[in-house]
């Protein structure tokens, strides 16, 4: 008796599982189709190549900016002296009992 009643669940189990994933399968190909409607809201291909200067705020262009590294992250700056302040800033604030 036990038997028959595991079988019947593994059954109900596996119909379970084929159906949700042919439902899956079924949205998948649906937002796919989607996608390449709903992009018409994204930001210009420009700022992809500006970045922002956190100490005046001004954008430049990434590869001509200054960078540097704070706990894994890197930071652009239009100029050396705006670099060297973002790093007096974070150098006096995180680590002075060096
Ligand atoms: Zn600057």
């Amino acid at each position: 008796m036990l038997r028959i009643l595991l079988i019947l669940f593994l059954l109900l189990v596996i119909y379970w599982a084929g159906r949700s994933l042919w439902r899956d399968l079924k949205e998948g190909l649906r937002s796919q189709r989607a996608s390449s409607k709903a992009s018409s809201s994204s930001p210009p291909a420009v700022t992809d190549k500006l970045v922002k200067d956190p100490i005046c705020g001004v954008y430049c262009a990434r590869k001509e900016a200054y960078t540097a590294i704070w706990k894994g992250r890197v930071y652009y700056f239009c100029s050396e002296e705006c670099r060297q302040k973002f790093l007096a800033s974070k150098g006096s604030a995180a680590s002075s009992a060096g």
